[in-house]
């Protein structure tokens, strides 16, 4: 597999942290998806992008349900 940004070939299956925007909150979920080594860029198949999904619906409806705060979000007015 070759990276469709910078033409990489250092792509490999990482855990990395995905950033779900809930209204004004941010929250953080580990999925395991190639990534580039080169340029960072992130590759989501078609199950990663649903589960997202549903995460995303999920938590908007049961708001708190299984998430630790880890920090705060900012704004600078
Ligand atoms: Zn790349």
């Amino acid at each position: 597999m070759k990276c469709i940004v910078c033409h990489g070939e250092d792509i490999q299956i990482e855990t990395v942290k995905e950033g779900l925007k809930i209204e004004n909150d941010l929250v953080y979920v580990s999925v395991r998806i190639p990534l580039c080594h080169t340029c960072g860029e992130r590759y989501y198949d078609r199950r990663t992008m649903q589960f997202l999904e549903k995460l995303n619906r999920k938590l908007r409806e049961e708001r708190w349900m299984n998430l630790k705060e880890v920090g705060k979000i900012l704004e600078y007015v």
